[in-house]
């Protein structure tokens, strides 16, 4: 009870302190109250993470759980085939399993190329809390989870199978753009105290090669924050993300002065630049969202067709279409 309290006073003094100071960079609505606490997370799935992170939050189990527990929600659902169960396999039809979280102090845990296990985002707090290392991969980070507790699981359900069957008739690695290269979740939030958060997990890009990794366990390409300045993370063709460091260089440039949003086109920008040439321009899409000490928040993409999800005390579950550099 006396959580709940200390819960409710904070947020009202947060509400005083900070929202006459802010601007939201993505939303000309004036009725958008600009405050924190606040979550965004990457597309639409990101509306019912985004709610679990905010019962937990508002539960009073903190900033992390919330975020390990808002990711799980995407993880578990086999309907979401960019992330954990049901996820698209590579192209030999194994579903490996790349997650990383990071806290206020600058924490962070990761796996990647995790296989059989449903919550990576939660193998990687393992990783993060019960180690001291920062990453674990493949059998090691499996090994590990069992340590831990996890259970083993098959995660290529029929559907992933079907798709991955059909997709063998050509063998065509030319990702569909907002399809197959897409959907990882990352989530970011800024508590009642105004510390930040971020989780970001995936089963990585549809149909590829056995062992790739993406940006997304890479702490710095597909999440980073420092609870100075702000917090970023990425979804997207992750190859293109990891060549820019694309987190850590939204959040530096926050810290020199730049809005989220400006922060986010900026890096996106560097990425067009990098690979308007090359073969994998057809396919490439990426996008971030940022979110910075003072709870404004912006998501920008390449191309078209990124939305993110936004979830405080005035907007649940709030879908918004990102700006973005071209068509
Ligand atoms: N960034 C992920 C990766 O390249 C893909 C995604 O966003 O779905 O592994």
């Amino acid at each position: 009870m006396s959580n709940r309290r200390n819960f409710i006073k904070k947020s009202a003094l947060g509400t005083l302190g900070v929202s006459s100071l802010l601007g939201c960079d993505e939303l000309n609505n004036a009725n958008i109250i600009k405050t924190y606490p606040r979550i965004i997370s990457t597309w639409n799935h990101g509306l019912e993470a985004n709610q679990k992170a905010w019962e937990i939050l508002k539960n009073g189990k903190g900033g992390l759980s919330a975020v390990e527990q808002g990711v799980m929600v995407s993880e578990a659902d086999p309907q979401i085939r960019s992330v954990g169960y049901g996820g698209y396999p590579d192209r030999d039809g194994i579903v490996t399993l790349d997650a990383c979280i990071m806290d206020k102090n600058s924490n962070c845990g990761s796996v990647s190329f995790l296989q059989n296990i449903k919550h990576p985002i939660s193998v990687a707090r393992h990783v993060m809390e019960d180690t001291p290392h920062v990453m674990l991969s493949g059998k090691g980070a499996l090994d590990f989870a069992i340590s831990k507790g996890f259970k083993q699981e098959d995660l290529l359900t029929d559907d992933s199978r079907k798709d991955w069957i059909k997709w063998k008739e050509n063998s065509n690695y030319k990702p569909v753009i907002n399809i197959e290269n897409h959907d990882t979740i990352s989530m970011l939030l800024i508590d009642d105290s105004g510390d930040l958060y971020g989780a970001c997990t995936t089963s990585g890009a549809a149909w590829k090669m056995h062992g790739r990794v993406g940006d997304s366990p890479i702490i710095g390409a597909g999440l980073f924050l420092d609870n100075e300045v702000g917090a970023a993370a990425a979804t997207g063709l992750g190859e293109a993300i990891i060549k820019t460091s694309g987190s850590a260089m939204v959040v530096e440039l926050m810290r020199q002065g730049a809005s989220p949003l400006e922060a986010c086109k900026t890096i996106v920008k560097r990425i067009s630049k990098l690979h308007k040439s090359g073969p994998e321009w057809d396919y490439l899409q990426v996008g971030f969202i940022a979110l910075n000490k003072n709870g404004e928040y912006a998501g920008y993409s390449l191309r078209k067709g990124f939305n993110y999800s936004l979830h405080d005390e005035k907007n649940k579950n709030l879908l918004i279409d990102a700006k973005h550099e071209i068509g």
